[in-house]
């Protein structure tokens, strides 16, 4: 014999019940004789719960809602029974309604619904869905009988969740097949009677609990449990889309995910199944040659170190806290007893080893009663200050993490802590099984998808690590290229790293986009077109805090002052900054220090390695000198690209300007080249590094030497300025030839020693590092403790967009580093 159980999402419509009818036809060939074990319609028996609850408070609009119910019967039965056969069909299910609506109307007319008449009202649905389906069933050909278990499941009167009797219910159950035979016994779910014949139910999602009830009894072959998914999976599909199925799984390992949360399988089912070591297997009705889950004894050695994830979206958590709790036994068996004596269950207990506090987990809906429950027992305690406070905290998720194979290996707590820290998620408790068959940790409902959508990435890489990208500035040359580097070098990434870069959102100054499933980057600018709605860059920003993925970052490819006051609230939502943009950390000291405090304390990354000498490896060359403990004597840089080009041509039998001139056609300068002629944008850079080996300059702490005379600085145009500066070549001329004399060369140098950040024009000799430079190159020399006789240089070309881009890719790849 074996037992088949099909859950409500199975038997939902026309469709689903044939297609529920082709598997167990398909039983029968290979078994003769199969139990089949059916729930209420999908969502029937929460819409009698409401409708219960309508009549209950004399809402009389109760009866429409009766009504559909009804009809979606009737159509069931119009769609399953050709219409000759259909009369005495709808006669009998026509027979339930009148008696629901019967007792509707007592409820209605004492406006109470108690435990028990709830029970009898939502046994209909199962009523209802077998009557049908065993119809349906004859229909096809089959001999089929319906067994009403209220026949022969035998339980005490704990309405709404019964214990089972089992050495009665066993002996009722083969007694009934013993005297009834037909190739189908279609077997109500879910419900059961008391010892005088009064309905109870098992539970919600205690249709599984019958069928395993009923594979013990009848020592079945196996118990097939078939519903909408290929079986258990790592997680639950609906909120993890990378979830698999677990193709082999122990009863252990299947009762811990389910009683985390895995609404699969309802977590008492096993017990009897595994008591009489009955194989289950979790089966897809709409996908029956899938293999789905087989559930026993053996827990097979698997690829992950843990098997599944699941989590409970609502728990309230309470914390009873206490110096008098220290060392007194029996505070915590009394607190536990009271929540037994009034069947309040305890999702998790979490209790510090000081025994200062005592921590557990409930359903939200027992919160106030336990409150209550627990101030009158221990309101002595109260009153002497030996407990101090019984706290309750609401909208908070429980996840955990199950599996065997934690016993073996270490580490995987340090992960899963890892994991959540990287992205800004609390972990408010934690829960250890002494059997180390979980680890539960108790969150901020908010942060449930993100922690188990990165949960999973980190322990079932299947494909790879995720970062997802929020662009701003994707028309500027810096972001167009970047997104064509990151088009091209997508699929080696993939396959060489495992890494996946997902760009969520983009958004210029007209038009913003955002698609969680993600944005085709080689059609990025037809989709922004096509998809993009008027740009609000709050609306933006707040976006992306309540998509709330994982290893989320931000990447601001503008040169706009207004965008770093978003950088706070990113930081803030744990999203990572990454930006060529040198606003923010060359304005005031503070607003530097908030955002390397806000990163910090969120433990996400603020990169801005392209802030200074594009993509060149300039700050992460500083920071890693300071973090093995080098000491930084002296940094001198040439840091701009257009000043560099300009000094490094400027030769006799050409004017200056006409150098000048010719930078700016070349595309080295800004449209108005003072800008780069002032050196206020090497001061910027040289106040970064400055910043990076910790000191507290301000901008204006930086000495500028300046390279251009009053009346070019004035000049009211560019033209102006042309001319004014010609007026001034002989001074440009007089410098060059001093040089030449020399030996020497022209270079505009910044320099950070002893606290102090200067530039200006200086010559250097043939044994400088910066003697020989060509083009736009920069070049940066750290004289340090360790390279004290010759400095560490890094130089190459430092502007540019393809270089720029590439050092902001780079710094975006390093994130994925983390996640490994
Ligand atoms: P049924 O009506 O068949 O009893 P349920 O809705 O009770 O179905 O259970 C099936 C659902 O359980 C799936 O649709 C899935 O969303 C959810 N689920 C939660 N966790 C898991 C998991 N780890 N594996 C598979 N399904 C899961
Ligand atoms: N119909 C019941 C419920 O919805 C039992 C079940 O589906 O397993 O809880
Ligand atoms: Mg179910």
């Amino acid at each position: 014999m074996r037992v088949l159980k099909f859950g409500g999402t199975s038997v939902g419509t026309v469709d689903s019940i044939n297609q529920v009818i082709e598997v167990i036809k398909s039983r029968v060939k290979e078994d003769e004789e199969v139990a089949v074990v059916y729930s209420a319609f999908g969502g029937v028996t929460n819409r009698l719960i409401e409708i219960g609850n309508m009549a209950s408070n004399a809402d009389i609009e109760y009866q429409d809602h009766l009504h559909s119910v009804e009809e979606r019967h009737f159509n069931a039965i119009r769609g399953l029974i050709p219409v000759k056969q259909q009369s005495s069909l709808i006669a009998q299910v026509k027979g339930l309604f009148n008696k629901i609506e019967d007792l509707l109307r007592g409820i209605e007319l004492i406006q109470e619904i108690s435990p028990r008449t709830l029970d009898l009202l939502v046994s209909f649905g199962e009523r209802l869905s077998t009557t049908i389906i065993t119809a349906a069933i004859k229909e096809k050909g089959l001999t089929a009988q319906m067994l009403d278990t209220r026949e022969v499941i035998v339980s005490d009167s704990n309405f709404g969740n019964a214990n089972v009797n089992f050495s009665t219910t066993n002996d009722n159950i083969t007694n009934y097949f013993k005297e009834n035979k037909a190739q189908v016994t279609c077997i109500t779910g879910f419900i059961a009677r008391n010892i005088d014949g009064v309905t109870t139910t098992l539970g919600r999602g205690g249709s599984d609990y019958t069928a395993s009830i009923f594979g013990a009894a009848l020592t079945a072959s196996t118990i097939e449990i078939w519903t909408d998914v290929n079986g258990m999976m790592t997680a639950d599909p609906r909120k993890v889309k990378n979830a698999f199925t677990i193709p082999k799984i122990s009863y252990a390992e299947a009762m811990e995910l389910s009683h985390f949360g895995a609404k699969v399988i309802y977590p008492p089912s096993l017990t009897p199944a595994f008591q009489k070591n009955i194989p289950v297997k979790v089966l897809n009705t709409f996908e029956a040659d899938h293999e789905g889950t087989l559930i026993s004894r053996e827990s097979p050695k698997k690829a992950y170190s843990i098997t599944g994830i699941s989590s409970i979206d609502d728990i309230a958590l309470v914390n009873v806290q206490g110096n008098g709790m220290i060392g007194v036994a029996g505070v915590s068996a009394r607190l536990f007893s009271v929540l037994a004596a009034n069947k309040i269950s305890v999702i998790l207990i979490s209790q510090a080893s000081s025994e200062h506090s005592i921590c557990f987990a409930i359903s939200p809906k027992d919160a106030k009663e336990v409150k209550s429950l627990l101030e009158e027992e221990f309101a002595v305690e109260m009153s002497h200050s030996d407990i101090e406070s019984i706290n309750i905290q609401e909208h908070l998720s429980v996840i955990a993490i199950v599996g065997e194979g934690m016993k073996a290996s270490s580490g995987t707590s340090g992960k899963l802590f890892g994991v959540l820290g990287q992205n800004g998620v609390n972990v408010i408790a934690v829960a250890q099984g002494s059997s180390e068959l979980n680890i539960s940790v108790v969150i901020e409902k908010k942060n449930i998808s993100k922690a188990l959508n990165a949960i999973h990435e980190r322990f079932f890489n299947v494909d790879g690590v995720t970062l997802n990208l929020f662009m701003v500035g994707p028309t500027g040359l810096i972001g167009k290229t970047l997104l064509r580097q990151i088009h091209q070098q997508k699929a080696y990434l993939k396959k060489n790293k495992n890494l996946n870069l997902k760009l969520i959102g983009l958004s210029n100054t007209r038009q913003m986009l955002i698609d969680a499933e993600g944005i085709d980057i080689s059609k990025w600018k037809e989709e922004l077109k096509e998809r993009g709605e008027k740009t609000n860059l709050a609306e933006f920003v707040g976006d992306i805090q309540t998509l709330n993925l994982p290893y989320s970052i931000f990447i601001d490819n503008t040169a706009d002052k207004n965008m770093v006051q978003f950088y706070y609230p990113l930081m803030d939502a744990s999203v990572s900054i990454v930006t060529p943009n040198k606003v923010a950390n060359s304005g005031p000291y503070k607003d530097y220090k908030k955002l390397q405090d806000i990163a910090k304390a969120r433990n996400v990354k603020f990169l801005y390695e392209t802030n200074v000498g594009a993509g060149l490896p300039i700050i992460n060359t500083l920071q890693g000198l300071i973090e093995a403990g080098d000491e930084i004597h002296k940094i001198e840089a040439v840091l701009s690209g257009t000043l560099a080009y300009i000094f490094n041509n400027f030769q006799m039998g050409k004017s200056f300007l006409q150098i000048v001139k010719e930078a700016k056609e070349q595309g080295f300068t800004e449209p108005d080249p003072r800008e780069d002629l002032s050196g206020m944008d090497v001061a910027r850079k040289i106040l970064i590094l400055a910043r990076e080996i910790g000191l507290e300059l301000e901008p204006e702490d930086v000495t500028i030497e300046p390279l251009l005379n009053e009346a070019c600085t004035k000049a009211a145009s560019v033209e102006d300025f042309y001319t004014e500066l010609d007026k001034d070549n002989d001074r440009f001329e007089k410098l060059l030839l001093e040089a030449d004399a020399l030996d020497k060369k022209l270079r505009f140098i910044a320099t950070l020693e002893n606290g102090e950040a200067k530039l200006g024009l200086r010559t250097v000799d043939k044994n400088h590092p910066f003697y020989n430079l060509a083009g736009s190159e920069n070049i940066i020399a750290f004289t340090t403790e360790r390279y004290k006789h010759n400095p560490l240089v890094v130089k190459g070309p430092g502007a540019g967009a393809e270089v720029t881009a590439m050092g902001v890719f780079a710094d975006i790849i390093s994130l994925s580093s983390l996640l490994n």
